[in-house]
């Protein structure tokens, strides 16, 4: 059995006032089913990790370098987010591609360096909305699992999102079909890679909301979300959670 995970983005959102809204979700959801994480801006892993506690949520960073230390301004390392309690970092998210030009060797260098700091490493992956019209999904998919998805990955330190580019921060979702047919491509092609693919969880992200998660829950092979907007209420989170709980 795969533990589901719904996981919040907060982006370049939130200080230390938003704090108060993992204190809100902990005891909204004191005892969840599913692992429920949430990735603040580097600037509150810290303080948000000493408030979580060992209460039910998890904290993540939102990018990592993939070097330990060094010369690198500006930068936070997959140590340092260890250090701060972190147990997660996303990678590979599609604005640090598209933002910041990461290719996948970069995002498999990153996961890399998560799994070096003991941390579980969340590999995004999506396609463009013109890549979608040009029947290139698949394609494009196939690519940057393989580029992006080091060698050392296992159900225990590597999640895989799918987050289509044109969905994310926009309203707008695939079909359930299309979900499905994404999410039981990366099954298949995580099994020829990894021994334990079939117990990879595999997050399906854009535009999740309340109202959407739970026919997105019940899609073949999608074991939890990647939530941007809607991970930055409790309330709406915690519905989400609770979606996730139920499915
Ligand atoms: C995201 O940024 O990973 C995301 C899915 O954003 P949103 O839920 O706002 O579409």
């Amino acid at each position: 059995m795969r533990r589901k995970l719904a996981a919040g983005n907060w982006k370049m959102n939130g200080t230390t006032a938003n704090l108060a809204e993992i204190e809100a979700l902990a005891a909204a959801h004191p005892a969840p089913r599913c692992d429920v994480l949430i990735c603040p801006p580097a600037t509150l892993v810290a303080q948000m990790a000493w408030k979580a506690g060992k209460g039910p949520v998890a904290v993540g960073g939102q990018d990592c370098h993939p070097e330990v230390s060094g010369a690198h301004t500006g930068d936070v390392s997959a140590a340092m987010l260890a250090d701060a309690g972190a147990r997660y970092v996303i990678v590979g998210h599609s604005e640090r591609r598209a933002d910041h030009g990461e290719t996948d060797a970069l995002v498999r260098a990153k996961a890399e360096a998560a799994h070096a700091a003991g941390l579980v490493a969340i590999v995004c992956v999506g396609e463009t909305e013109t890549q979608r019209d040009a029947g290139e999904t698949l394609d494009v998919i196939g690519a940057q699992l393989e580029g992006s998805v080091p060698a050392g990955a296992t159900s225990a330190n590597t999640v895989i999102a799918y987050e289509p580019v044109w969905a994310i921060g926009t309203g707008r979702t695939p079909t359930l079909d299309q979900i499905a047919e994404v999410h039981d491509f990366l099954r298949a092609g995580l099994a020829k890679r990894f021994a334990d693919a079939g117990d990879m969880r595999l997050l399906y992200g854009g535009s999740v909301k309340p109202s959407n998660a739970s026919e997105i829950f019940a899609t073949s092979n999608v074991d939890g979300a990647l939530v941007g907007g809607a991970s930055l209420k409790a309330a709406d989170f915690g519905a989400i959670v609770a979606a996730l709980d139920a499915s």
